[in-house]
């Protein structure tokens, strides 16, 4: 009897989890209203120059991503004002736990389930529940010249972006938390994940420019400007990169 009942429990559970994950997809795939996005800081390494960028952030930090992600979706067929709105929560003074390297896709699943488990655990409650929670991982770059690498996890609509703890890095920092943000939005990699270079024609901002190199922008899920067939550099700001026709199907934009 108690053994029915405990699985008629865990059944229940397990429904309303699978109902509740695939309403959440519903609406962030609808964009009929505006998604709610909350950027949480963590110093990442512990150190005084994380301290004191996380300390000058606020609210207009990130107002650059806001904009930018209203004029790429009226391109592509969005009519609605501020179909994004990213505001910045509080600081998180955990840090997740690391991604495993060269990771086989058992560990992977491990990792994707402890990130959730870490985030439902350390994630402050705010005023508005964000549909897309992003974690803000900064590191000083005079201890990290090469970040981990950043995560976005489409189901949990969970993101993990490395960036480093200096003004001068502000912009690139948000190509990279904009294009985990869009992982997370259901975007997949528009590059070749042997030699880091962008995938043609998907992965080019400009496919049919002629010539075809050098290009002046990225596609943002390639992550890179192509400059040559065999170099490509890394966006410097949001302005240096545009979200080509296939990253706009994969987040449900309707043109
Ligand atoms: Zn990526």
């Amino acid at each position: 009897m108690f053994k029915r009942i405990r699985i008629a429990i865990l059944l229940f559970i397990l429904v309303s989890v699978a109902i509740g994950t695939w309403q959440a997809n519903k609406r962030v795939h609808a964009w009929k209203s505006t998604l709610y996005v909350t950027v949480y800081p963590i110093n990442a390494d512990g150190s005084q120059a994380a301290a004191k960028f996380i300390a000058s952030l606020d609210a207009s930090s990130f107002a650059p991503v806001e904009e930018y992600l209203e004029q790429q979706a009226h391109e592509h067929g969005i009519t609605q004002p501020q179909p994004v709105r990213v505001s910045l929560g509080p600081v998180i003074s955990y840090v997740p736990p690391p991604r495993p390297i060269r990771p086989s896709i058992f560990e992977v699943m491990r990792w994707s389930l402890s990130i959730r488990y870490w985030a439902w655990l350390r994630t402050p409650a705010t005023g508005i529940r964000p549909d897309i929670r992003m974690y803000a991982l900064f590191y000083d770059p005079a201890q990290t010249q090469v970040a981990p690498d950043s995560t976005g996890l489409a189901k949990a609509h969970i993101g993990l972006a490395n960036l480093f703890a200096t003004q001068s890095m502000q912009g690139s920092n948000l190509v990279v938390l904009t294009h985990e943000m869009l992982h997370a939005l259901g975007a997949t990699d528009h590059y070749d994940l042997g030699t880091g270079l962008p995938v043609f024609p998907d992965g080019y901002a400009a496919p049919n420019q002629s010539p075809l190199y050098p290009q002046a922008q990225a596609e943002i899920m390639a992550g890179r400007i192509p400059v040559s067939e065999t170099q490509a550099d890394i966006p410097p700001r949001l302005k240096d990169t545009l979200i080509g026709p296939l990253t706009a199907r994969e987040i449900g934009w309707p043109r």
